[in-house]
């Protein structure tokens, strides 16, 4: 992921551990299919499990991958919609604005 915005200069890790709850929202993510496919699905079918148990190993290792950079622009939009921005997250460096 990129340090800062190359347009502005906005800093995208706005303190220190910014994106450690993003870890959270992924896990949420990875166990949603579990919950509603892989278990119903094992219920359904107690004598034949392994296709369930490959199924949920797969969405548990892919799903966080494919989610990691799409989970920190969802939380990075959702702070700065409740907390703007202030002078000091812009990198005073910056490329000027076209
Ligand atoms: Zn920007």
């Amino acid at each position: 992921m990129l340090e800062r915005c190359a347009h502005c200069g906005f800093h995208f890790e706005r303190e220190v551990g910014y994106f450690t709850n993003t870890a959270v929202i992924n896990y949420a993510i990875a166990s949603l299919p579990i919950i509603f496919i892989i278990a119903p699905l094992a219920y359904l079918r107690p004598h034949a499990i392994a296709l369930e148990i490959g199924l949920g190993f797969l969405f548990a290792i892919a799903l966080p991958l494919l989610c990691f950079r799409h989970v920190r622009s969802l939380w990075l939009a959702i702070d700065v919609l409740v907390r703007p921005p202030v002078a000091v997250e812009f990198d005073a460096g910056a490329p000027p604005e076209r």
